[in-house]
């Protein structure tokens, strides 16, 4: 492909690292460098930056878009809303919100709405441990569920056999409430399930919630296999352990039913957001009615100016609604596009000769440099990060956007031209870059070999979470 200048996008960067602190939104967008495209316009797959390149977007609003940029059916729901009632406090359309919720998620019994994945976990927590009269949160190395101090970061240091507690904080956030980790929670890895019933049976009585995605989306797409989750999610029942599933990314990504629906378990509790409503902020707190009515009763707290708000419900409404047509053709239409992805990145690796291994999930696709084998562990070592950060890097020079680290989200407006142009990149990326590629990837593979070694911290920009 031929050379992409960035000048203009570079030049706008510098500037407004003058103003926005490091030129990011979020810590969590991957550690791009200044470099990186500004974005002026986006159709369907593709977006444009201020030099007029072109990208293929696999970035996808960090997951959030599904129906493509600028999708007209949807964007008619939205003008439609905007012209009615959009800015009243008790509108009509939270009836019909819900009910399409619950078409999707059959465990759904009630609802309750927020903006962002962060607060609505948030809430969950508290409403488990209102419900539970404890305070303690178990939750897994690799496992992302937003930026509150009691669940970011902290990791599963402790080697097999050893109790699977730590305070270890490998966010390295500074201004988080002291202790809150060694006071409020434990941490545990699915890459070890049997480990994790132990340490249920040992501390469950004092549990709360246990919290959970149930695909290890921001641990590098791994999935502990359903014959394990059964028995963990059983465990929480007959302890009184209330289990949240953190379906942010799942839920709508890996079709209907969500993860709830592929790992065959009712969670007490389920937090959802981004693709639900094509990329709005809103999110979604929905579980069981005698543990949602706490709220009802006055007895748990759930404020939000914005909350419900309806510009946020019609765009759940409209993108379950068009995501469930004739089928769920549309959803389906993004998940054929991730496995011909998912397809095409086996083949040029071995075409190329770069060892490259590859986690799918529904219309997500996790790209990883190196042999593998996958779990959690591997991934949130810091050469896996890196490895997979320059794959992800060197993609962007060819024209292909990817979320942090390498993970590729595709939408219902894939076509087939868009497959050609991926196939296009990934073959001039490893040209120039495969070289470097394979020896990060193996530098990774041995790292994880050689696990109970300490690992050098990663940054939270390294840790390319969100
Ligand atoms: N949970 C998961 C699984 C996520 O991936 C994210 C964000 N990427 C969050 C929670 C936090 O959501 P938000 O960024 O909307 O606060």
């Amino acid at each position: 492909m031929s050379h992409r200048p960035t000048d203009k996008s570079k030049h706008y960067a510098d500037a407004l690292s003058t103003l926005l602190p490091g030129a990011v939104h979020s810590n969590f967008r991957g550690g791009r460098d200044l470099s990186g495209p500004r974005l002026v316009s986006a159709r369907g797959t593709r977006v444009t930056d201020l030099d007029g390149n072109q990208y293929l977007d696999l970035w996808a609003a960090s997951g959030g878009l599904i129906l493509g940029h600028q999708c007209e059916a949807f964007k008619e729901a939205i003008i439609r809303c905007l012209g009615t009632a959009a800015h009243v406090v008790n509108g009509v359309g939270d009836i019909a919100t819900i009910e399409a919720i619950q078409t999707w998620f059959p465990h759904a019994e009630r609802v309750r709405f927020s903006l962002s994945g962060t607060e609505t976990l948030t809430n969950a927590v508290r409403l488990a441990r209102a419900h539970t009269g404890r305070q303690t949160v178990l939750r897994f190395a690799g496992h992302y569920h937003g930026s509150s101090d009691l669940l970011l970061g902290g990791a599963a240091a402790s080697p097999p056999g050893a109790p699977l507690l730590t305070a270890a904080d490998p966010f390295g956030t500074e201004g988080r409430a002291a202790g809150i980790l060694d006071r409020e929670c434990r941490m545990a890895t699915l890459d070890d399930p049997g480990a994790v019933l132990d340490l249920l049976d040992r501390e469950g009585e004092a549990l709360a919630a246990l919290v959970m995605e149930p695909v290890c989306v921001n641990g590098g797409g791994v999935s502990a296999p359903p014959e394990a989750i059964g028995p963990i999610a059983d465990r929480c029942r007959d302890l009184g352990i209330i289990l949240i599933l953190d379906e942010v990314i799942t839920g709508v990504r890996l079709g209907p039913g969500g993860g709830q629906g592929l790992l065959g378990i009712a969670p007490d509790l389920f937090v959802t957001g981004k693709a639900i409503a094509n990329g709005f902020p809103i999110s979604v707190l929905a579980g069981r009615a005698d543990i949602m009515d706490r709220f009802a009763r006055g007895e748990v707290a759930h404020g939000g100016t914005y909350n419900g708000y309806p510009l946020g419900l019609e765009a759940i409404r409209a993108t379950l609604e068009l995501l469930s047509r004739e089928d769920h053709a549309a959803w389906h239409r993004a998940e054929d596009a991730a496995e011909a992805l998912a397809r095409t990145v086996d083949e040029i690796a071995r075409e190329r000769s770069v060892p490259l291994h590859v986690n799918r999930f529904g219309t997500a696709v996790v790209l990883h440099a190196g042999e593998g084998p996958p779990s959690i562990a591997r991934y949130d070592t810091l050469a896996a990060r890196l490895a997979d950060k320059r794959l992800a890097t060197a993609l962007q020079a060819q024209g292909v956007l990817l979320c942090p680290i390498a993970r590729a989200y595709t939408t219902a407006a894939a076509t087939p031209a868009d497959l050609d142009w991926f196939a296009e990149a990934l073959r001039a990326a490893l040209k120039v870059d495969g070289a470097k590629i394979a020896r990060l990837g193996q530098v990774a593979d041995r790292a994880h070999q050689s696990q109970s070694h300490p690992q050098a911290r990663p940054t939270t920009e390294e840790q390319g979470r969100g």
